[in-house]
């Protein structure tokens, strides 16, 4: 499905395939001289499907075609290593750049869900075919690395870069201030709250980020958020209260949660409230992965304000309230 969201500027629904986010959006930009797609699908036959068929209906030529990333999901991200030509610059962050090129990135995550009180055994076994899958083609492509302030230019419009840390470490948004809109990537949605998770022991307090790069857009002028998942939405400012109002809830859950018993981050996630109408013990692992990583980020979060402390117990971080 293409939608046009502003004069030149089209939404296309790539579909995810067993995704309960259903979608991603890949934003197509024609220029003049040089196009830019926003954020691409994964390397999936109905992604790369549903993309070229909007390449051919807009005339998109991938010899003059250049692509911005938001961010490192696979969702987003890795569809490009097929698609981008010889002659496509593939924009980038460092940040999340640099968790793709380090190998040891997975067993970091591992190590951090082993010492949170996750069972890793199959966490290892679903981590690791995640790994190949990206590794297959993480040397196919050079990145173009940018950085806050730096500008792209296509057609008339002229975007600027802006650092959102908190949903992954390096998540980008590009702004066109004056036009007033915002490619959100995945930093703000509206339907669905943005996963925020610490599931690498380099990420010190990603909620912290995250929070401090919502007030960055919210001292913006946007008028229009561009999301990575779901439609195009007016009055950001709404949506970053609401947001910000479940990550407080969020809190006062789990200082809940620790006034009854003290435990670990997988202990502590398996009493929250979660969509899924699952038992915990029957959530797919990549859930309860995330789960746990988002009960972790809050943690981390409760504990820079001395509200919540840790102590190690039988190689494990048990959190408990101050
Ligand atoms: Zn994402």
């Amino acid at each position: 499905m293409i939608e046009e969201v502003l004069p030149g500027i089209f939404r296309v629904e790539v579909p995810l395939f067993n995704n309960p986010l259903q979608s991603v959006n890949s934003y197509i930009i024609k220029g003049r001289d040089r196009n830019l797609v926003v954020d691409t699908g994964m390397d999936r036959e109905e992604c790369a499907k549903a993309l070229f068929a909007a390449f051919t209906e807009l005339g998109i030529d991938m010899g003059e075609t250049d692509f911005f990333i938001t961010h490192l999901h696979v969702d987003h991200l890795e569809l490009v290593f097929k698609i981008a030509s010889g002659t496509s610059r593939v924009y980038f962050n460092n940040p999340d750049r640099e968790i793709l090129d380090d190998e040891g990135s997975w067993e970091e995550a591992i190590r951090c869900a082993a010492q949170n009180g996750f069972p890793t055994i199959e966490l290892r076994k679903t981590l690791k075919i995640y790994a190949n899958s990206i590794f297959k083609f993480i040397n196919d492509v050079k990145f173009t690395i940018l950085k806050e302030g730096d500008k792209i230019n296509t057609g008339n419009h002229e975007f600027k870069c802006l650092e959102t840390p908190g949903h992954t470490p390096g998540s980008m948004c590009l702004y066109e201030d004056r036009e007033n809109f915002l490619f959100s990537g995945d930093h703000i949605l509206q339907e669905v709250t943005p996963n925020i998770s610490l599931l690498l022991e380099r990420e010190l307090n990603p909620l912290q980020s995250y929070l401090e790069s919502l007030d960055k857009i919210a001292a913006l002028n946007v008028d229009l958020i561009l999301p990575g998942h779901r439609k195009a939405f007016r009055n950001p400012q709404q949506r970053i209260k609401e947001i910000k109002s479940h990550h407080r809830f969020r809190e006062e859950e789990i200082l809940a949660i620790l006034n009854e018993n003290a435990g670990d981050a997988y202990q502590t996630a398996s009493r929250m409230g979660w969509d899924l109408p699952l038992a915990w013990q029957e959530f797919p692992v990549f859930q309860r992965w995330f789960a746990t990583g988002e009960a972790l980020a809050h943690l981390k979060y409760l504990e820079s304000r001395n509200l919540v402390s840790r102590y190690e117990k039988g190689g494990k971080t048990i959190f408990t309230l101050t």
